[in-house]
């Protein structure tokens, strides 16, 4: 198989490493008619960027914000706190493998081998089952 590298600076700007004030606020401090929208905004939303719907979320804080208008922008998904998404994301970027297939240091497969004995018939257990992680 060939692979050909390609460099997209579109996609690659969106993941540059980036500090606190790198990104203007949405609505920086004070302004009462000028708004920043789209990926290189800051919203205090928790959306990840290279979405569409970061674009939308900036577009609505702006408008909502400085239009004064009683409308809650639409939550993000707290996902990051979801236990179930945390073990499915783990299966995925490990390339679908089962816990015990996947490559860690001797010392860390011993001690999943013994947690599986330990969980077995709890919901832990059920949980790694529904994310494919046994
Ligand atoms: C390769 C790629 C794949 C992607 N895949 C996905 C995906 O699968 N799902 C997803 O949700 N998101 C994806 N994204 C991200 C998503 O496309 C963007 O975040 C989104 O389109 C940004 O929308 P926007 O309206 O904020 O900005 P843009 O779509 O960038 O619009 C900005 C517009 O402003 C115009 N403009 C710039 N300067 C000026 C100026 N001085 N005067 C007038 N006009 C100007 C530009 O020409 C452009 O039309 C992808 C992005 C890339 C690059």
């Amino acid at each position: 198989m060939n692979t050909v590298p390609v460099y997209m600076p579109y996609i690659t700007s969106y993941f540059m490493p980036r500090h606190d004030g790198d990104r203007p606020a949405v609505v920086p401090e004070g302004s009462k008619n000028l708004a920043f929208i789209g990926n290189f905004a800051e919203s205090p939303t928790r959306d990840t960027v290279f979405t569409t719907e970061y674009s939308v979320r900036t577009a609505m804080e702006s408008v909502y914000t400085l239009l004064n208008v009683d409308r809650g922008v639409p939550e993000v998904w707290s996902s990051v706190y979801d236990i179930r998404e945390l073990l499915r994301a783990m299966y995925y970027m490990s390339d679908k493998k089962k816990l015990a297939d996947q490559e860690m240091p001797l010392p860390k497969k011993l001690a999943v081998k013994a947690g599986m004995k330990k969980i077995k018939g709890t919901w832990i257990e059920e949980l790694l089952e529904e994310a494919n992680l046994i």
